[in-house]
């Protein structure tokens, strides 16, 4: 955070100094909203939320060395006293962005924000100091909260936006202007709730429809939603994927015995071999947007390689994969679900599985609800249950009520299976019968969608490593 006195920050969010405020006492940083981050130096932002109130903190916070409170109200301790607490981060984030004079890119897509933010995180600092989103923080708090971590030297802000309907995008790059602006896909995801795969590319498509002339619109090329967003930008385009006119593509994509990535890397500059740490085929199409946006700031495409070779995972919970002591290997990736990241999730499961095959191990597909699908959720769940069979997936734990159900039903329609699929009930359930069930050499895919909450099969099954 650059340095702003409480005087300043008064004068920028419209607010007044309250509770013995001294306007020239200066914030050195950070800014941020959950008391337990106090550190001495800091402004805490007091936002009322579901289960608490950052108002009620106002003592303690300051206790633990915040210089101010940013509240809608007095709170008997130094405070700047605004109208909206989140509209004034966002006018100091525009404030520090302006001052800074950074490189802004902001990303969205149904599917892989987070990933391939985690990645273009671990690229640029080749280039230059980089902050960016941390996890999934990519809403109007997450996105100022984010930007205000940007100091003198950072020279990249790698921005997450997470688009909940029509105008919300248009609304967050109206905070933090990005020059440039990524788009990875427009799948299903969500399409319940944005009523259908237009209305989806249309709330999305608005993050290149904010770019200037002089910015530059990262696409991909696979797919089709995407690539027509050209038409909806002053910017320059840049494309990315398999498809063979894509600026910056992949050729020779393969994975590795145990699920990883391999493939060699093109962009207009030259080419080189990519070998991830990072475990499923889909992390392709993200590193390609990676790469796309790390060429178009003028890394080359070795270094470019060398750095998506070394890149490891960093938001938890996503193709996570642990080996016990026993020889069970857990692959957590219960962060979330959706039809794609399902398919790329039991993929990866088959391609790990081909060596635990050999050696006697079997493939566990532990799957529960995909969220939010609205009336393609039947068929999408049928379709994820027949394609572990397809991929030939020794056993599928179906977890929860009716969409396991239909995961299972797809699972028995696709083969003539009969033990190889179970429904339980809840993660309980699954626990006890993989407790009892699984045996040295054996592999353990764990996803549903956030609110199934199946993290807690993949900590029980690594309890005590
Ligand atoms: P959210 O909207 O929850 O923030 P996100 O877009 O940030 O999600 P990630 O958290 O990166 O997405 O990934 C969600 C899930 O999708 C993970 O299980 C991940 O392994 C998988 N995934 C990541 N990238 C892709 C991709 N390109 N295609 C399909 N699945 C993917
Ligand atoms: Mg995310």
């Amino acid at each position: 955070m650059i340095r702003l006195t409480l005087g300043e920050i008064a004068e920028l969010t419209h607010g007044r100094l309250d509770g013995g405020a001294d306007p020239s006492a200066q914030v050195t940083g950070p800014v941020v909203h959950d008391s337990r981050q106090v550190v001495p130096g800091a402004l805490f932002a007091a936002l009322a939320g579901e289960r608490a109130d950052g108002h009620d903190f106002a003592d303690q916070v300051t206790a633990a060395g915040a210089v101010a409170v940013l509240a809608t109200r007095p709170v008997g301790v130094p405070a700047v006293v605004v109208g909206d607490v989140i509209e004034a981060l966002s006018a100091l984030a525009r404030e520090v962005v302006a001052r800074l004079g950074v490189t802004v890119l902001a990303l969205t897509g149904s599917t892989g924000k987070t990933s391939t933010k985690d990645l273009i995180a671990q690229v640029l600092p080749r280039l230059g100091p980089t902050v960016a989103t941390y996890g999934s923080f990519n809403n109007e708090i997450g996105l100022p909260l984010t930007a205000l971590k940007a100091e003198e030297s950072t020279r990249y802000l790698v921005l997450e936006m997470g688009a909940r309907g029509i105008g919300h995008i248009r609304h967050l790059t109206g905070l933090t202007p990005p020059r440039l602006g990524l788009v990875l896909n427009v799948g299903a995801a969500h399409a319940g709730e944005f009523g259908g795969r237009d209305k989806t590319a249309q709330a999305k498509g608005e993050l290149v429809e904010a770019l200037p002339a002089d910015g530059v619109a990262v696409l991909n090329a696979d797919d089709p939603l995407v690539r027509a967003m050209a038409s909806r930008t002053k910017a320059r385009t840049v494309f990315f994927g398999e498809a063979a006119d894509a600026d910056v593509r992949a050729s020779d994509v393969r994975l590795s015995d145990d699920g990883r990535p391999l493939f060699t890397l093109h962009t207009p500059k030259g080419h080189a071999d990519v070998i991830m740490k990072l475990y499923g085929e889909h992390h392709v199409s993200n590193a390609l947007a990676a790469a796309a946006v790390a060429h178009e700031l003028g890394l080359p495409a070795e270094e470019i390689a060398a750095a998506l070779s070394e890149a490891a995972p960093v938001s938890r919970w996503r193709m996570e994969v642990t080996e016990r002591a026993d020889g069970v290997t857990v692959v957590n990736d219960a962060y979330n679900a959706n039809p794609d990241s399902m398919r790329a999730a039991l993929r990866a499961l088959a391609a790990m599985g081909r060596a635990a095959h050999e050696k006697g191990g079997r493939t566990w597909a532990v799957l529960g609800e995909m969220a939010e699908l609205g009336d393609e959720s039947m068929a999408e769940h049928d379709g994820v249950g027949r394609l572990a069979v397809r991929l030939n997936v020794s056993k599928l734990v179906a977890v929860g009520g009716r969409e396991a159900a239909w995961l299972q039903m797809g699972a028995y329609n696709e083969g003539s299976w009969g033990e190889e699929s179970v429904h339980v009930s809840d993660a309980a359930a699954a626990i006890e019968l993989l407790r009892s069930e699984l045996r040295p050499g054996d592999v353990v895919l764990v996803k549903a969608s956030r609110s199934v909450g199946l993290e807690k099969v993949a900590a029980a099954l690594l309890e005590g490593e």
